[in-house]
C-alpha cells in the first residue's frame, strides 16, 4: 500500500446507518486496515455486542473479554483494553463482546450517558495518538449509537445500492440534526460511500444516480461492488485487505480509504 497522509487533528468517524446489513462494519474495519497499511495509526471502537467488527480484525472476544463494555461503564482507560489487530501494524481495537448488550440498558441510569464514549476518547488521546478513529454502531439508534453520534466529528453512511436506500437515510438525517443541535455541534456529514454494487442491474446505477445528486460533495468516486471475497474474509477473521490483497473489493476499499485520506477533513466542501 501507498503511504498515506496523517490529518492535522485525530479524525473520529463514525460508521452510522440505522439498517442493518448495509456493509457498515465491512466499510470500518476494511478502511481501517487500509489507513493503518498505508502507515497511519488507527483505532477501531466496537459498538456492536456482535463484536463482528472485532472478528474482522482477527481480535479475540468471548464473553468475558473486557473492551467497550467496561470503557462505558466501569471507567476502565481505552488504553488498558485495546488489542493490537494482526491484519496492519497501527491498527489497534477495542472489542465488543456479547456482554454488551447490557450496556444499552444499564446507560440509562448512569450520569451523562450520552457522552461516556466522548469522555474515555479525550482520556484515550490525551496519552494515545491515532490518526483515525473509527466508530463501528449496533443496527439501532439506542445509547450505544447516541455515545457514537456524540463522540465523533464526522459521519460516514454506507448506503446499499438497493430500493428505498434513501428513505433509511433521511431518517438517519433527522437524527443526526437532532443530535448536532442538542449534544455535539461539531458533528458532519462527511461521507458517503455506495457498497453492493451491483453493475447487471439497472436499479443499481439508478440508486447511484440518486445518492450522488442528494450527496453532491460527500459521495466517494469510488464505489464498492458486491463480491463474495469482502463476504467471505470475516469468516478467515481477516479484512478483504489482506485475505485477497488483489480482488476488486480489496482494490475499492484501498481507493476509498484513500480518497478520504486525501480530502482530510475539509468541512466546507462538505457542508
Ligand atoms: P452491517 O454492519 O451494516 O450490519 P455488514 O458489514 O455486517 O453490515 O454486512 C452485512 C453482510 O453483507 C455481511 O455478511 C457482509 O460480509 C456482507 N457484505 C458487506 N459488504 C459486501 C460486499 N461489498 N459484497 C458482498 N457482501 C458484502
Ligand atoms: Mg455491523
Amino acid at each position: 500500500a501507498e503511504p498515506l497522509p496523517s490529518p492535522a487533528d485525530t479524525r473520529v468517524i463514525v460508521v452510522a446507518n440505522q439498517k442493518g446489513g448495509v456493509g457498515k462494519t465491512t466499510t470500518a474495519v476494511n478502511l481501517a486496515a487500509a489507513l493503518a497499511l498505508g502507515g497511519l495509526k488507527v483505532l477501531v471502537v466496537d459498538l456492536d455486542p456482535q463484536g463482528n467488527a472485532s472478528t474482522a480484525l482477527g481480535i479475540d472476544h468471548e464473553s468475558g473479554t473486557p473492551g467497550t463494555y467496561e470503557a462505558l461503564l466501569d471507567g476502565v482507560p481505552i488504553a488498558d483494553l485495546v488489542q493490537d489487530s494482526p491484519e496492519a501494524p497501527g491498527l489497534s481495537v477495542l472489542p465488543a463482546t456479547i456482554d454488551l448488550a447490557a450496556a444499552e440498558i444499564e446507560l440509562v441510569s448512569t450520569v451523562a450517558r450520552e457522552s461516556r464514549l466522548t469522555k474515555a476518547l479525550r482520556a484515550y488521546l490525551r496519552e494515545n495518538e491515532a490518526d483515525y478513529i473509527f466508530l463501528d454502531c449496533p443496527p439501532s439508534l439506542g445509547l450505544l449509537t447516541l455515545n457514537a453520534l456524540v463522540a465523533a466529528k464526522e459521519i460516514l453512511i454506507p448506503i446499499q445500492c438497493e430500493y428505498y436506500a434513501l428513505e433509511g437515510v433521511s431518517q438517519l438525517v433527522n437524527t443526526i440534526n437532532l443530535v448536532k443541535g442538542e449534544l455535539n455541534d461539531e458533528l458532519q456529514l462527511s461521507t458517503v460511500l455506495l457498497t453492493m454494487f451491483d453493475a447487471r442491474t439497472r436499479l443499481a446505477a439508478q440508486v447511484t444516480d440518486e445518492v450522488r445528486a442528494h450527496f453532491a460533495a460527500q459521495t466517494l468516486h469510488t464505489v464498492i461492488p458486491r463480491s463474495v471475497r469482502i463476504s467471505e474474509a470475516p469468516s478467515y477473521g481477516q479484512t478483504v485487505i489482506t485475505y485477497h490483497p488483489e480482488s476488486v473489493g480489496a482494490v475499492c476499499y484501498l481507493r476509498a480509504a484513500e480518497e478520504i485520506a486525501q480530502r482530510g477533513a475539509s468541512k466546507e466542501e462538505s457542508r
